[in-house]
């Protein structure tokens, strides 16, 4: 090799080492870039003095060092099941370890809380943008602006300031007994009000976030001195005091406590689709009807995530979240746990086609959490326990 070769091959790797270690350096901006001045101080050391080789080497050996170190911790609400698969496809493609802790949302909240700029948290996955907006209310997260992540999640499925983005959609419907219950007899959350619906209505606690969620939509269309006269009726039309989670109120019905659940969509597709026969058989008793088709639509919501405040691995936690709004990640995350992909365009699961098309409340999902106190209040003025 004379020295224009040699030139000019010192030259290309220079170009070449710059591109790998930026894109390292965006999963592990500190180390990385140390990293890369130490290899183009070397590169330079061994143009003077041609060890070529030697200089090669080090680069290897720094690059693999340095991918080995990039990781990023992960607080998951969501179980192992609904998450681990896709965390290891991320390391597969990027080479960046991701740690999981899973656990359950308020108690994940609070340890974030309580580990303040000391979690070790890079990432905070959640269900629930009312959840989500008290993590940004206690001061848990730090905005982050994308052009991937705006460009794919819609508005608004997002926090207006960044703090949070929507990975997944799911719907809170009204399910019926369908030997009890025609479809032309149901219409709107508010029509459940109907003094027709008397002991025929089953809904778990308003302690549940799903609940004051949907109240608190429901503030936002249509105010609060509605919202709670439509709560005093409609807690009066309870089968029985609320229990237990959103499939206990499909069993209910199933077994004859009420005619009418109002649910999340993807319990019901667990329960078609899971392994317990009893559980496909009760599913199987009721029908999806989807509410307020011909106003704001029916009321959704989110799992979402955002980056911690304490983020030390913040460009591999953002990597990871642009990660999963994907169009692979959105399928495989949504079809998982029978939810809809927050991103527009991807397929949904077969059991989701088969509920067919609906129309979704636009609401901007930041005013779920804005709206919860109010919410809250006057679930508890209705006694709705
Ligand atoms: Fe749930």
């Amino acid at each position: 090799m004379n020295s224009k070769e040699s030139g000019a091959w010192i030259k290309y790797f220079k170009l070449k080492s710059v591109s790998f270690f930026l894109d390292i350096a965006r999963s592990q901006d500190y180390i990385a870039d140390r990293a890369f001045n130490f290899i183009v101080f070397m590169l330079e050391k061994t143009m003077m003095k041609s060890y070529l080789k030697a200089g090669l080497f080090v680069a290897l050996l720094l690059l693999m060092t340095n991918a080995m170190a990039a990781s990023v911790n992960v607080y998951s609400a969501r179980k192992e099941a609904l998450i681990k698969p896709l965390l290891d496809q991320f390391t597969e493609q990027t080479g960046i370890d991701v740690k999981l802790v899973t656990g359950k949302a308020d108690a994940l909240l609070q340890r974030l809380k309580s580990e303040g700029m000391n979690s070790p948290a890079d990432l905070f996955i959640t269900t629930d943008a009312g959840r989500l907006h008290r993590a940004k209310a206690a001061d848990v997260l730090q905005p982050v602006s994308t052009d991937v992540l705006t460009a794919v999640i819609p508005e608004n499925y997002r926090d207006p300031e960044n703090y949070w983005f929507g990975l997944s959609i799911r719907a809170r419907v009204i399910t019926y007994i369908k030997d009890k219950v025609e479809p032309k007899q149901l219409s709107s959350y508010e029509a459940l009000a109907d003094p027709r619906w008397k002991g025929r209505i089953c809904i778990r606690s308003s302690e549940n976030i799903y609940n004051q969620s949907l109240v608190a939509a429901m503030i936002a269309a249509q105010g609060e001195d509605k919202t709670q006269a439509w709560a005093n009726n409609f807690v009066s039309n309870f089968a029985r005091p609320p229990k237990g989670g959103d499939r206990d109120q499909v069993k209910a019905a199933a077994v004859g406590v009420c005619d009418i659940a109002v649910v999340n969509t993807y319990y019901l597709g667990k329960m078609i689709n899971g392994k317990d026969a009893v559980q496909r058989d009760m599913a199987g008793k009721v029908g999806l009807f989807w509410p307020n088709q011909g106003d704001r639509g029916v009321h959704v919501n989110i799992s979402g995530a955002g980056i911690t405040k304490s983020a030390q691995n913040r460009t591999a936690a953002i990597l990871l979240l642009e990660f999963l709004v994907n169009a692979r990640s959105q399928h495989w995350y949504a079809s998982v746990n029978y939810e809809y992909p927050v991103r527009e365009g991807v397929d949904w699961s077969d059991t989701l086609n088969g509920w067919g098309k609906f129309k979704a409340d636009a609401l901007n999902l930041s005013l779920l959490g804005q709206n919860n106190a109010t919410a809250v209040r006057i679930m508890d003025k209705a006694g709705w326990k």
